[in-house]
């Protein structure tokens, strides 16, 4: 569906000390039709601004976004907005993201109007399929967002990207704003309107359980790159870089077989804008070689699906 190539997000420092922040630095990954595609990582490592890169609420400043064949990276005005109904995103924090003045009927209307949508009828026909898709009902048409809980305005910024019959959606820490027992529920409603709808997710989450829960292939991001991009299996079962081995040793095990040795990892994550020569993740890995502090590693394909960046892996 989405293919990344070189993906780059430079940017400037707010005077000329602090230097250049690489964001996302030379991505490439592909995301599959119908594939849940997590992506896992500290806060600050560039998975947010990899998110809206790839739906260019953010412009690259290299590389190419190949989606239906275009490249979106250099769409400009009418194709841009097109291309925009192709591809939504879903925030955190619902309350933020919904306008405390307007209806919930006004806020699913917003994405019609924007596009030029002058049918009436049919946009409310679509408003009411879209509240009650989510699980809600029609009567939460004219409530506003301060009268619902957190759950129900996460299901109505669900509802608002859907509204364009969107293919591929962005899930930006989607549930980590909620309570642990309403995450589950939007999850699960999340998994009901892929199958349903036949949607794309690229789901990103600092909480690998959550990512572990929802996807079929994930990639770790460190300081701006992709270490590590494995389908769910192959993550748990053989996973490759340090760095995805101590961010595992973290999730809580249930049975005492499972249970294993957690890693910790040493020293704080490095500044974006001044990231350590060779691999980035040097400075913490207990694995670390001079190689290692002088070369880049890149991320090449160990086996079919397996791609890792590190140098144990040459
Ligand atoms: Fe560790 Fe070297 Fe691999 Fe980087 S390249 S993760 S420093 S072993
Ligand atoms: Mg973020």
């Amino acid at each position: 569906l989405l293919k990344a190539e070189n993906v780059k997000v430079y940017f400037k420092g707010k005077n000329k000390k602090s230097g250049v922040v690489k964001a996302v630095d030379d991505i490439s990954f592909e995301i599959m039709k119908g594939e849940t595609f997590g992506v896992v990582g500290e806060s600050g490592c560039g998975k947010s601004t990899l998110g809206r890169t790839l739906i260019r609420l953010q412009d690259p400043t290299e590389g190419h976004i190949y989606m239906d064949g275009s490249d979106i990276a250099t769409l400009n005005g009418k194709d841009l907005k097109n291309m925009r109904k192709k591809a939504q995103i879903i925030f955190q924090d619902p309350s933020a993201c919904l306008n405390p003045r307007r209806t919930i009927r006004q806020i699913l209307e917003e994405p019609f109007v924007i596009h030029g949508e002058k049918d009436k009828a049919f946009v409310n026909q679509r408003i009411e399929e879209l509240i009650k898709l989510v699980g809600l009902d029609t009567y939460h048409l004219s409530r506003y967002p301060h009268e619902m809980s957190g759950g129900q305005k996460q299901r109505v910024g669900i509802a608002r990207a859907l509204a364009l019959n969107p293919s591929l959606i962005i899930c930006d820490e989607a549930v980590s704003a909620l309570d642990v027992s309403v995450q589950a529920q939007v999850l699960n409603l999340l998994q009901e309107l892929k199958e349903k709808l036949g949607l794309t997710y690229f789901f990103i989450s600092h909480n690998l359980n959550v990512v572990y829960q929802v996807s079929d292939r994930v990639g770790v991001m460190y300081l701006g790159k992709m270490v590590e991009i494995a389908s769910y299996d192959t993550l748990y079962e053989k996973r490759a870089h340090p760095y995805t081995k101590a961010l595992l040793s973290a999730i809580p095990q249930v049975t005492k077989e499972e249970r294993e040795e957690r890693i910790h990892l040493q020293g704080e994550v490095p500044s974006p804008s001044n990231p350590p020569s060779g691999c980035h993740f040097h400075t913490r890995c207990t694995s670390c070689t001079q190689r290692c502090k002088d070369e880049e590693p890149k991320l090449r394909e160990i086996e079919p699906g397996h791609f890792v960046a590190c140098h144990l892996y040459d």
